[in-house]
This record gives C-alpha cells, sequence and structure tokens, in this order.
C-alpha cells in the first residue's frame, strides 16, 4: 500500500456491534466466506456473509471481527438471541469440523481514524481500502465482512456484488458470472481460490471504463483490466505500458504470478494492493511519471511479496512493505535499464540516510517495528535497501533462485523475519545470521572507510594493501561477516581497466592483500551500488577544459582542468581521526574525493551546507551539526589526503547565505573532507591567510591607515578580530582600496572580509 501523504485527522466513527477479536486465539481457522454485498444505493451496503470456520481445539465459543452492524446471526442454521459475533457457541462441534456462521448487516461506511482505510461510499465510486494506517490491527476486511482480521489467518472467497443501475463491479478473484436486471443493476459473482488474507479482499463499483488487454508472460498469460474514469484511453494504456516487460522480469526473479489475472482500478485516497483488484491512486492512472510507474509496480510487486508471502506480523511489515519497493526498483531495470534502476536506488538511498531516522523518530530496527511506524519510511525505505543488500550479499543468481524457491514453498502461507532469515539461509547454503541480526534485528547502518595502504608505484606483482574499517551509523553495533565489494583502477592512461575484488572480514577493521592484473591507482568502494550502506557512490567522467560539473547526490560541484574519471563517496557518518585544536565538532557526513585526474591550481570544489530547520528541499543535511545557535561564520571545510594524514582545516570562499550555500575551495585535492564547526578563539584554524585578500601596509604603523584589496567590485563588511577571537573594529559598506582608519593596539589581528559571495580572512600586524 502506498498512501497520500495527506492523512488528515478525523472522526471516528463507533459503531455499537463493532467487536475485535484478540489475534492470540488459534482455536479456529476460517476456511471461506461466501459474500453477498447489495451497493445498489451507492451510499451504504447491506451484506449477508456465509462464513465457514475450522475448529482447531475444542472450544466453547468463537468469535468474528465487524465494523457494520449486525441485522441477524445464524450459527449451524440456529437464529441467535444477540447480534453480538463475539462470543458464538460452538457447542456440538468437535475439532476438526467445519462451522457455519451466517450474518447478515449493513453499513453506510466504516472507516478508521486515518481516514484511509475501511469502506467508502464516494459520490461516484463505492470502494473499499482493506488496510488502516491508524487501525489497529491495521488489517480491515471487517469494514467489508465479518471475519478473522488478521494477517495470517487465509482463505477463500466468493463475492457476490449487485451495483447500483448503470455501475459495473470491479472485485477481487475470477469473475464467475455477470448480468444485468431490468433496472439496470448488473449482479456479478467473483471468486478468490487461493488462500487470502482478509485485508486484500476488495469490492468497487463505478460507471468504469475499462482497457482489457493480456500480458504473456513466462508462466502464462494473464487478462489485465484497468477500470479507470475521465480518462483517454490512450494515456491509460501509456500508464500500463511497462507491465509487457516488467511481469516476466517479476517472475523470472520470484517465480509465477499465482493470482490468475492483474486488475487495477483508479481510486482517490492512495494505492492498496488488493489481490487482483489493485486500487491505484486516480493521479497515476494516466501517469508515465516514475512516481506513477514506481507505484504500479510497487502493487503489483505485493502480488509476490504480502500478498503470497505474508508478514507474520504487523511488526515484520518490511517483509511485505520494503520488498514491494523493491520490486519498484527491480521493475524500472525491466523497463528503462540497470543504468535507470541503479540511479532510481541511489536517490532512495541518499534521501533514507538523510531523513528515514528523522521521520520515523530515530534509527529502528526492521524487525518487531512498533504500531505507530508500522507503515513508515523505515519499513518501506530501510525495508527496500535491505533486501537490495541481500541481494549484492549474495550475488544475484543466487539471491533470485532462493526467492524463487521462497515464493514457492511458502506460497500462500506466512513468514517472520527470523523463518525468512532461515529459509533463504537453507536455500544459498550461505548462513545469513550475522547480515540479518545487524540490518533486520538492529537499527542503524553501516559505514566503511576504504584505502589503499601501501604506495602502488613500489608494489610487488601488482599486490595490493587495503585497509577498511567499518563504524556504526545510529547503532553501536558492528556488522559481522562483512561483504565489501571494492572497484581498483589502473594508472591514468588506462582509464577504462579497473577490477572488482571482494573483502569479506569480522571485527572492525581489516587489512586485506589483493593480487591485481595491474598497477591500481585508487579503489572505490562498492562502485556498483550493490549494498546500502553509509555511502552514496557517485561516479562522474570527466572531460577536461574546465568544466563544471553538479554532483547533487553527493553535495557537490566540482571543476576539474584536466579529463579523467571523478569518484565522490558521500559519507553519512562522523569522519574518523582526530580533529585539530579548535574544531568543536564535526558534521555527521564526509566526502572522499578520489580518481585519476590530473589535479590543478584551477580546479575548484564546491562543498554544500545547510542549516538545519532551514526551509530547504535538503533541510535534514547537516543534522544537528549546523543548528541553530551555530553562525555559518563558525563553519570551517576540514581536509586531510588520508588516514596517514592530519586533518586541518582549508582556505576556502563561501558561496551561499547563514543558512545554506557552498564552501568553495580553489585547488582541489584528492582527499576527504568534512564540515566543521571552529571556536571563534580559532578562527585563524578556519580561515587561513589567503592570497585573494591583501592589506596595506602590513605591518601597519600606529596613525597609518589600512587598505584592503579585493577582486570584488561588491560593497563588503570588515571585522578585525583579536587573537582571542574578539571582534575590535567592524565597518560595512567598503570598497576595494578604500582607507580605513581601525585605531588598533599593537599587537597581531585577523581582518576579515565578507559579503555574500566572499569570506577571505588574512593576518594584520600593528605595530
Ligand atoms: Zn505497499
Amino acid at each position: 500500500m502506498k498512501a497520500l501523504k495527506t492523512l488528515s485527522i478525523l472522526i471516528l466513527t463507533l459503531l455499537g456491534s463493532m467487536t475485535l477479536q484478540a489475534q492470540t486465539t488459534d482455536s479456529v481457522d476460517a476456511v471461506d466466506y461466501d459474500i453477498a454485498v447489495d451497493l445498489s444505493s451507492g451510499h451504504f451496503l447491506t451484506g449477508y456473509a456465509d462464513v465457514t470456520l475450522r475448529l482447531l481445539r475444542p472450544c466453547t465459543t468463537v468469535g468474528l471481527d465487524m465494523a457494520c452492524i449486525v441485522d441477524s446471526v445464524k450459527v449451524q442454521g440456529v437464529l441467535q438471541s444477540t447480534n453480538s459475533l463475539a462470543e458464538l457457541p460452538t457447542a456440538g462441534i468437535a475439532p476438526g469440523q467445519d462451522i457455519h456462521i451466517e450474518v447478515w448487516y449493513h453499513s453506510t461506511g466504516y472507516v478508521e481514524s486515518g481516514e484511509w482505510g475501511g469502506m467508502h461510499f464516494d459520490n461516484y465510486l463505492s470502494y473499499n481500502l482493506g488496510v488502516g494506517f491508524n487501525a489497529n490491527p491495521h488489517v480491515m476486511g471487517r469494514a467489508l465482512f465479518p471475519c478473522r482480521d488478521n494477517f495470517t489467518d487465509k482463505a477463500t472467497y466468493t463475492l457476490r456484488v449487485t451495483t447500483k443501475d448503470g455501475w459495473t463491479a470491479e472485485c477481487g478473484g475470477m469473475r464467475q458470472s455477470v448480468a444485468t436486471d431490468t433496472l439496470g443493476c448488473e449482479h456479478s459473482v467473483w471468486r478468490i481460490d487461493q488462500p487470502t488474507p482478509t485485508y486484500l479482499v476488495s469490492v468497487s463499483q463505478a460507471a468504469w471504463e475499462h482497457i482489457h488487454d493480456t500480458i504473456s508472460s513466462l508462466y502464462g498469460d494473464y487478462p489485465l483490466s484497468i477500470g479507470y474514469r475521465q480518462r483517454s484511453e490512450s494515456s491509460v494504456r501509456a500508464a500500463f505500458a511497462e507491465l509487457d516487460s516488467v511481469v516476466p522480469m517479476y517472475e523470472r526473479c520470484f517465480g509465477p504470478y499465482r493470482w490468475g489475472r492483474i486488475g487495477y482500478i483508479a481510486t482517490p485516497k492512495g494505492s492498496m494492493e488488493h489481490v487482483n483488484n489493485i486500487a491505484l491512486d486516480q493521479r497515476f492512472v494516466n501517469s508515465t511519471s516514475e512516481r506513477a510507474q514506481t507505484t504500479i509496480a510497487h502493487e503489483l510487486g505485493h502480488a509476490w511479496f504480502g500478498n503470497l508471502v505474508t508478514c507474520a506480523t504487523a511488526g515484520d511489515m518490511w517483509i511485505n512493505e520494503g520488498g514491494a519497493s523493491f520490486c519498484s526498483e527491480v521493475a524500472m531495470e525491466a523497463a528503462l535499464g540497470r543504468e535507470a534502476s541503479d540511479d532510481y536506488y541511489r536517490r532512495w538511498l541518499e534521501s533514507v540516510l538523510r531523513t528515514t531516522h528523522v521521520t520515523d523518530d530515530g534509527y529502528r530496527p526492521l524487525h518487531d517495528m512498533p504500531h505507530q511506524y508500522t507503515y513508515g519510511s523505515t519499513t518501506y525505505d530501510k525495508g527496500w535497501m535491505v533486501w537490495h543488500s541481500l541481494r549484492g550479499y549474495l550475488g544475484e543468481n543466487l539471491f533470485y533462485s532462493a526467492l524463487n524457491r521462497l515464493m514457492g514453498s511458502c506460497a500462500f502461507g506466512n513468514i517472520d523475519a527470523e523463518g525468512l532469515r532461515d529459509s533463504l539461509s537453507l536455500y544459498t547454503g550461505v548462513d545469513l545470521t550475522a547480515f540479518f541480526d545487524f540490518h533486520v534485528f538492529g537499527p542503524g547502518f553501516v559505514d566503511y572507510h576504504v584505502e589503499m595502504t601501501n604506495p602502488s608505484e613500489g608494489c610487488l606483482e601488482n599486490e595490493v594493501e587495503v585497509h577498511i574499517r567499518q563504524q556504526g551509523v545510529g547503532t553501536t553495533n558492528l556488522m559481522r561477516r562483512n561483504r565489501v565489494p571494492l572497484t581498483f583502477y589502473a594508472q591514468p592512461g588506462f582509464d577504462s581497466v579497473s577490477c572488482k575484488r571482494v573483502a569479506t572480514f569480522d571485527g572492525e577493521e581489516t587489512w586485506e592483500t589483493f593480487s591485481l592484473p595491474f598497477v591500481p591507482a585508487f579503489c572505490v568502494l562498492d562502485a556498483d551500488d550493490e549494498f546500502s550502506d553509509a555511502a552514496n557512490v557517485i561516479h562522474q567522467h570527466l572531460e577536461g577544459y574546465g568544466i563544471s560539473y553538479t554532483l547533487p547526490l553527493a553535495f557537490m560541484r566540482a571543476k576539474t582542468e584536466h579529463d579523467g574519471d571523478l569518484f565522490v563517496e558521500h559519507h553519512y557518518a562522523q569522519p574518523s581521526g582526530t580533529m585539530p585544536g579548535g574544531v568543536v565538532r564535526t558534521a555527521n557526513r564526509y566526502w572522499i574525493v578520489r580518481g585519476d585526474w590530473q589535479a590543478d591550481t584551477a580546479d575548484w570544489g564546491m562543498f554544500r551546507y545547510v542549516r538545519t530547520g532551514a526551509q530547504h528541499e535538503y533541510a535534514g543535511l547537516d543534522g544537528d551539526f549546523l543548528s541553530l545557535r551555530a553562525s555559518v561564520d563558525s563553519l570551517a571545510l576540514m581536509y586531510r589526503k588520508d588516514s596517514r594524514h592530519e586533518w586541518y582545516a582549508v582556505s576556502f570562499t563561501r558561496n551561499g547565505d547563514q543558512n545554506s550555500g557552498y564552501l568553495v575551495v580553489d585547488g582541489m585535492q584528492k582527499g576527504e573532507y568534512t564540515l566543521a564547526i571552529v571556536d571563534s578563539a580559532h578562527l585563524g584554524i578556519a580561515h587561513p591567510v589567503t592570497t585573494e585578500v591583501q592589506l596595506f601596509p602590513n605591518p601597519l604603523q600606529p596613525g597609518q591607515a589600512l587598505t584592503v584589496e579585493v577582486e570584488s567590485e561588491e560593497c563588503f563588511e570588515v571585522s578585525i578580530f583579536d587573537l582571542g577571537g574578539h571582534q575590535v573594529w567592524h565597518k560595512t559598506g567598503c570598497r576595494s582600496g578604500q582607507k580605513l582608519s581601525p585605531a588598533l593596539a599593537k599587537g597581531t589581528y585577523f581582518v576579515r572580509i565578507e559579503n555574500n559571495f566572499i569570506s577571505l580572512q588574512s593576518k594584520l600586524i600593528q605595530l
């Protein structure tokens, strides 16, 4: 399912006869539901359900969940004296025997407090959504029929639907019959023969327009129906065109589509993966936008992740929703190719690393998710990242063949995280305990810092030693049985030569030696984005000639004079190593700039900063680092060549304002960069003397005027600080070449020149 982002608070409809059964009683199993709903009024339903339950253990009563008003109840044909479904007598029924419960009921539409899940009667459309975001439990079959409403009790269904005159029904299952009566009302019968949980059962009616087509795939030809209103047929067809390649890809990866036919209907509230009858956000039904296409793919992906193999508890919803979101990536690969799907994944990884722990109030384990976060970003987005990583961890062939087996052996069943771990371990022969411990049962991410430790020039027989260090992000756990893909690139001039090796290790750090077919110039961590670690790797081919490049996912811009290949790793983790005195704190992220281009003094790099809480598309970028109280004047750009060198502050110009912008460094080098807040007493560290400011005369004689020369036509502010960081003189509206009279006591000072375009500093001695 996927909600619209606007969930409003609402009126809670309380129904006298509503009951919610505890999910703990496994003394009974729902076998089959035969449901007749009359929707001919367009505003309410009258229903009749014949529910077949099988007793599993001796018990005196069974209960059904219901959110409609019950008119009468029969148990084994005997009319009951009360309309409560909470305690229905089972006297005379032995374990293993079936019991028939008949319920007559009506409803004007029950909707959960999130105003999402439930039975909706809109003016032009009646439909149900089988899950509620706020409902507890989240399943909402009970808005449509009396049932054992949970994720795990799967049954078969017959749906008999009477529509409003002139309207037609679209429901779950295969349509068995249809007829229209003299009043113009349609009577149709639908059958779901596959064991299905209650939340995936759906009915709908509207004056639908239809597209009927067939999807030819690996294991069969599947009828496709799309119900929509007020759209051009060609635009709807275009929106679903990719299914021709997506369905075969899904079958290749996950095994046969087991639901007989594929159906979508356009509904106004968001999207929901009902069996055979996906409710699709109506904005997407005629859209080829990325959001529309990935939603169409996500909901169909549920035909495997969730509908076929269902999470055993809502606390493992990541299996359903993370799996379905992973399907969107697989679908994009089928439709547009691997480069497009890698790019899509990379953009979401960046967003997950930056925002998921903010929207979900912290780094959360996927497993055992608290109720209010069941449908949060961790479940959907981190869940997707973990499915993606599992593919990288196992390799594609092993991963997909194991998923094929899982979907077969567990078809129409339920699974929890432990069961998933054990099944996939069994099918692959790879012990996934460590992987699941870190990524599923623990919170956060792992960040890998990788560098070659021996100078490539001197190495024998192209042997290279690599140092890898891991640190947790949002966790103090360490990942065990790490599997880190490394790509080595040859010396400049051989830039098409690369080779890949995989380092496997335990513990916080390791030194690994690899034999390569060439002398490597540098190596890049996870260059193919196989794994959702805490870094994005951005590759930019450089044309030379001073062309500048924007690398939005690395929050960086760069210009180089020479050609080659630039790789930027943008890590959402604390930089390692000791910072020099005066550094108050460092950002929760750092960059590693690598590549084979020849650095030039005319090169530059721009490194983005965004204040916490600023109105900005990347509002969460700097977390608590650049807090409301910190001035961007205390921002410094730290650099080190690699972990064997010390961090130091580099000179920069600031291109931006108090809320966001870039720190621009001329003569950008390969190595590591990060942002820091420095103590005002150490401003000199943050802003070393630059050549762009010239002070005359310097030293300054008593009584002499000071001239500041800067390459800028704009006005600027001049601030003078003593060595303790205290401002001793300040003047606005200055221009280059203007004579200033600061009247300073004897001593050493820093003079800062600043406007919207520059922030420069230089040392001044007053004699
Ligand atoms: Zn979903």
